[in-house]
């Protein structure tokens, strides 16, 4: 195994099998259309935006960017996203989140068609996953974190996986994923006590908690392998993960970068989910 799981060659990997998927659609006339949903002009989420929209060009895939005012109202944005479920032309959904404060993220998220929410934000998608149904459309980051561990072979059966952070968008749903794949899954949040204690006994560490280089090398047993989904701006505004990489870099057998690491992959992952979707929208 590599000492530095690098995202790219996952990413590609993957894109070459959704190229496949894709030219097959191209073969039935179909061109699959991802329709992007970006309310406001947050930097984070035009840099995102820029990142699948490069992707989509070099798979064949067209994505229809649809921008909303900061302040759009929950009436019209619901509108909107129904006009676009019901889009034949449309097969994949993605809206950046956070949302603003005036639109309901728990109502919205019921909203969007199941069949096309491709980053798995409907709690019908999700409680597939939690009932240990891997076969519909999964979340994107938790899925990338998956796939970059399989690629690079690293073997979770029975492993003590820890992973730092609860939320619905990583933690959570990616311990689901490891649990199918028969690991012993510890989950850590901010009331989390003994936390160094619990990551030190971890064949795995995921965090995704957010805090810029947080996870230090005492919080690591030698050898076990680190897994960094943090994108976050130290004080200097220097792009660092949740996990000190220099810091740990010694004391472990492998470990992601941040740049070219986990992000690279769920940008693939979100155009794997999408030629899905439009396979199985046609039958
Ligand atoms: P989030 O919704 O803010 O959740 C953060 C989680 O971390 C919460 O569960 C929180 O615990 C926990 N936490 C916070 N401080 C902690 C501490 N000191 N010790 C232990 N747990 C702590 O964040 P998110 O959306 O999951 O994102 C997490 C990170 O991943 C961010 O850096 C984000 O930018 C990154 N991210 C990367 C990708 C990618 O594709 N690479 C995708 C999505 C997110 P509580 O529940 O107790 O508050």
């Amino acid at each position: 195994m590599d000492k530095i799981l690098s995202g790219k060659a996952v990413a590609q990997h993957i894109r070459t099998n959704v190229k496949k998927n894709i030219e097959n659609l191209l073969q039935k006339q179909i061109k699959p259309v991802l329709a992007i949903l970006r309310v406001g002009m947050r930097s984070d989420d035009i840099a995102y935006e820029r990142a699948i929209v490069r992707a989509c060009e070099e798979v064949g895939v067209k994505a229809e960017i649809m921008t909303y005012e900061a302040d759009i109202c929950m009436v019209n944005f619901v509108k909107e996203l129904k006009a676009l479920n019901e889009n034949k032309e449309i097969n994949g959904i993605m809206i950046f989140r956070p949302l603003p404060k005036q639109l309901n993220e728990d109502y919205i998220k019921n909203i969007i068609a199941p069949n096309k929410d491709i980053d798995c934000m409907n709690p019908e998608n999700m409680v597939k996953l939690f009932e240990g149904d891997t076969r519909g459309l999964l979340p994107c980051t938790p899925s990338a974190v998956l796939e970059l561990m399989k690629y690079y072979n690293i073997s979770m059966e029975g492993k003590h996986i820890a992973i730092l952070g609860r939320s619905m968008v990583v933690g959570k749903p990616l311990s689901m994923l490891l649990l199918k794949e028969n690991a012993t899954v510890t989950i850590c949040h901010s009331k989390t006590k003994d936390l160094e204690e619990i990551t030190s006994r971890a064949d795995i560490v995921i965090a995704a908690i957010g805090k810029p280089r947080f996870v230090k090398q005492e919080f690591l047993k030698h050898g076990s392998i680190v897994i960094d989904v943090g994108i976050n701006m130290d004080e200097e505004g220097k792009l660092c993960g949740d996990v000190d990489y220099d810091d740990v870099f010694d004391k472990v057998a492998a470990i992601t970068p941040v740049l070219g690491g986990v992000g690279t992959v769920t940008t693939s992952v979100l155009l794997k989910n999408l030629a899905a979707a439009a396979e199985k929208q046609i039958g």
